[in-house]
């Protein structure tokens, strides 16, 4: 189906954009890959009157280190992010940018309409929760920086204004004896994933210094599990530790019964997730180079 008719407008900066977007009011969108929005535009789900273009801004896609921080342009496409060595020492963000969709999808979509989106079968949101993540944000009166927790406020729902966007999304690298590991587990490549957990761990020896465990599709947003971080912080990683973790997991996680499987299902299926991903975060924080991808049903 064609989308509706829709006014097109090009800024040529993000300040302009917000200018653009606050004069035209409710019905104006700001445009980036066009991935989530084009889509909702052909099935009529959304029916903005005026489309404001990111693609042309310049200096909004970049991917660069700067005080122990990895710093992403709004702009950065999921491919662009997929083959940056400097991406790749964090490899959560690798494993996250590498398993969304197909090549096609990567090639458009990015990082900043992604978090806008705040798609609760989305991956960047899951990965970026395991991480110390700040948005940054421009609106026409200037800006300013949210945790990704205070800038994800519900499903397809965020702290942005109508006026407002994401300039750049920030990344602590995380210390040595630090490692991660983002599994989707997904019917086909180009579907968004039936569960994924993300974790993110630091190892001191045998003991586990700190973690971040995140899951996605198994709730309106991701889902940050307490209760399984605090069953294995300052412990050693063991079968029985693993179990008290994964038991939190499975009552922590809040599915619906869909076409993708039952509430149970899901339940066990992010559990399960969840324990490959730190049996991978733990061989990748040893030091190991550990390839992983999206686990296809
Ligand atoms: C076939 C298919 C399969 C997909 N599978 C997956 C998947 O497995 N996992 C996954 O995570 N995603 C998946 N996606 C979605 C894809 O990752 C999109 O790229 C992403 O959701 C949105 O990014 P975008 O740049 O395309 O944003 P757009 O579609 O352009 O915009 C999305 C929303 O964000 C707003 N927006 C965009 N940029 C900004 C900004 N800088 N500031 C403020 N608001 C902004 C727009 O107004 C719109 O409301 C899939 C998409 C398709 C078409």
């Amino acid at each position: 189906m064609y989308p509706r008719p829709f006014h097109y407008h090009r800024a040529a900066s993000l300040k302009e954009a917000a200018t653009m977007l606050s004069e035209l009011g409710e019905e104006a969108r700001p445009l980036a890959g066009g991935q989530s929005l084009i889509p909702l535009m052909k099935l009529r789900l959304a029916s903005p009157q005026h489309l404001v273009d990111l693609n042309f801004i310049p200096r909004c896609s970049y991917i660069k280190e700067e005080n122990g921080t990895l710093r992403f342009g709004a702009l950065t496409r999921h491919a662009e992010i997929e083959n940056s060595d400097l991406a790749a020492r964090i490899p959560i963000l690798h494993d996250c940018a590498a398993g969304i969709a197909d090549v096609q999808v990567r090639n458009r979509g990015t990082i900043g309409g992604s978090v806008a989106e705040a798609d609760p079968s989305g991956d960047w949101a899951v990965a970026l929760t395991t991480l110390s993540t700040e948005i940054r944000c421009v609106g026409k009166n200037g800006e300013r920086s949210l945790s990704l927790a205070g800038f994800v406020t519900d499903a397809y729902t965020t702290a942005l204004a109508q006026d407002e966007l994401v300039s750049e999304i920030s990344v602590k690298i995380p210390p040595k004896g630090s490692g991660g590991a983002y599994l989707a587990f997904k019917r086909a490549a180009p579907v968004y994933a039936t569960a994924s957990a993300a974790v993110q761990l630091t190892l001191e020896g045998e003991v586990c210094k700190d973690v971040a465990i995140a899951l996605g599709c198994v709730g309106l947003m991701p889902i940050k599990v307490k209760e399984a971080e605090a069953a294995l912080r300052g412990q050693v990683i063991n079968e029985k530790t693993l179990a008290t973790a994964t038991e939190a997991v499975r009552t922590a996680a809040d599915p619906q019964s869909d076409m993708r499987g039952s509430v149970e299902y899901k339940r066990t299926l992010v559990a399960a997730l969840v324990r490959r991903a730190i049996q991978v975060a733990m061989r990748r924080g040893r030091g190991e180079q550990v390839e992983v991808g999206p686990i296809y049903a």
